[in-house]
């Protein structure tokens, strides 16, 4: 579109984000039709799920548990009372009517997320609240051309929508906040995050006002985003649309709107004037539910580790710098797997430096994952404690251990020993080379000695050569530094 800087900084964009999170629960939210993407369509739905008269409805108390997680995760308050509601609305895919939902008695109300704002700095997005749902069936268009095809698999499939404050100030934001929110359910293993297949879906509420501004501006919420960069993308078309809008005297309305990926565009859906009046009332076939604070505590006692406590753990505690915890904890698995080197291991950095480092690269070549990672954390340990202990260089840990450990199951020092690799730490023996180095190099000794101190390089290499790479390098600097 093409707005100028100056009239796109005149605005200030506000932004809140409605996330579906589906639950990796084995059955559905109210019956136990299994809850299964890529089945063959319409094999897992019993009469219940095709809300058939006369059947009724079981809560998963999975389910629950699930949206627990997240609100802790979110310090979130947890309701101890709470029902479920109807929600009324005509639909192909939605064969009972009708979606039980919850209304006024949501699971979780307030909390935060803490994100990444633009300037670097953590900033927190204010929860608004966490509820339970069910999903509904699939319509099909693009498999027949005359028809549409419904597959009910996914009715009744359980969901948390996790609605945003609308405290997000950038499409940058948004997109930090999405990955928060994606890693924090795969951390708890509520959802698999996965947005291409729709296991993670989000609404993107927008509207700009005059920097200054104390009142919002009229909201738009756009649909049908089906990856993190995609509600990126809608959110900034959607900004830069409103304010050419209200740059040319335009009044916007509340409206639903659609996104097409393929042109990066949004158009308008529906106003909220012609929205559905959805009937809410008190679900009467499912039982309220009560949460004690005992049955919240002992969910409590068995979450995993998070993202953000794990990060200040390893930036306060290990001493390790914002780039390297934001990496170790991306994904959970190479956390733990951290984790585990570093109760084997005093050396955190060097601990991420070969899970960054050669670890990471091994994982990638091959395209696995840190489960099918044939060196276990305490072998990997091993291999720093014998790097710190002078027995072998980092050298000839990374271009011959480790590639060695990958084809075998002994030990690091075993390897090393069984391939000679044991480097010479002996002083006399190192001393000895290096005065053969200062012979052999007179005039380099005599620069070094003058205080040329970048020379120490060239001297190490002669000495490593001398010692087939086996002198230790850290003593034997500090044994040349010693000698001139
Ligand atoms: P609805 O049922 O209309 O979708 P919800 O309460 O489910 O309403 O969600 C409203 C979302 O819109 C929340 O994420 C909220 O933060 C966001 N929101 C509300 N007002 C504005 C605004 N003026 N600009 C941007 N986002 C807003
Ligand atoms: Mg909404």
């Amino acid at each position: 579109m093409g707005l100028s800087e100056e009239i796109r900084n005149k605005y200030q964009a506000v932004i809140g984000l409605e996330v579906h999170a589906q639950m990796l629960t084995k059955s559905k939210a109210y019956s136990n039709d299994r809850n299964e993407y890529g089945s063959a369509p319409n094999t897992n739905i019993s009469a219940i799920t095709l809300g058939h008269p006369g059947t009724l409805p079981k809560m998963n108390k999975k389910t629950i548990d699930f949206a627990i997680k997240m609100g802790i995760a979110c310090e979130s308050t947890i309701a101890e009372h709470q029902h479920f509601a109807r929600k009324n609305y005509f639909y192909p895919d939605l064969p009972k009517g009708y979606q039980i939902t919850q209304d006024t008695t949501p699971i979780c109300t307030g909390g935060k997320v803490l994100v990444k704002s633009e300037d670097g700095s953590t900033k927190e997005i204010g929860i608004t609240r966490i509820h339970m749902e069910e999903d509904a069936g699939k319509s099909i268009h693009d498999i027949d051309p005359f028809n549409t095809l419904i597959d009910l698999n996914r009715a009744g499939v359980p969901l948390i929508e996790i609605v945003s404050e609308p405290d997000i100030r950038s499409s940058q934001e948004a997109y930090n906040y999405l990955t928060e929110i994606r890693k924090l359910v795969r951390y708890l293993d509520i959802c698999d995050g996965n947005m291409e297949e729709g296991s993670l879906r989000c609404d993107a509420n927008v509207s700009v006002m005059l920097k200054g501004s104390k009142e919002f501006g009229v909201r738009s919420e756009t649909k049908n985003l089906n990856s993190i960069r995609n509600v990126q993308r809608a959110i900034e078309f959607e900004i830069e649309r409103q304010i050419l809008a209200n740059e040319n005297g335009e009044t916007l309305v509340q409206e639903t709107r659609n996104f097409n990926a393929v042109t990066g565009t949004t158009t308008a859906m529906r106003s909220k004037e012609a929205a559905n009046d959805y009937r809410y009332f008190p679900e009467p076939d499912l039982q309220p539910i009560k949460v004690t604070q005992e049955h919240i505590q002992s969910i409590k006692d068995e979450m995993p580790p998070l993202p953000n406590a794990l990060f200040n753990k390893y930036t306060s505690e290990l001493g390790l710098s914002d780039y390297d915890a934001g990496i170790l904890t991306d994904q959970k698995e190479i956390a733990l797997y951290f984790e585990e080197i570093i109760e084997n291991t005093k050396n955190y950095k060097s601990a991420a430096n070969w899970l960054m480092g050669s670890v990471k690269s091994y994982l990638n070549e091959k395209a696995i994952g840190i489960d099918e990672f044939p060196i276990s954390a305490a072998r990997i340990a091993g291999l720093i404690e014998l790097i710190d202990s002078g027995k072998v260089s980092n050298n000839l840990a990374s271009q011959k251990l480790f590639p060695a450990m990958l084809e075998s199951t002994d030990d690091a020092e075993k390897i090393a020993v069984a391939n000679d690799w044991i480097q010479d730490s002996d002083d006399d023996s190192i001393k000895a080379l290096i005065q053969e180095v200062f012979d052999e190099n007179p005039s380099e000794y005599e620069r070094f000695k003058g205080g040329e101190k970048k020379l120490m390089g060239f001297l190490m290499g002669q000495l490593m050569k001398k010692s087939r790479g086996k002198a230790d390098p850290k003593s034997a600097s500090k044994l040349i530094n010693e000698m001139v």
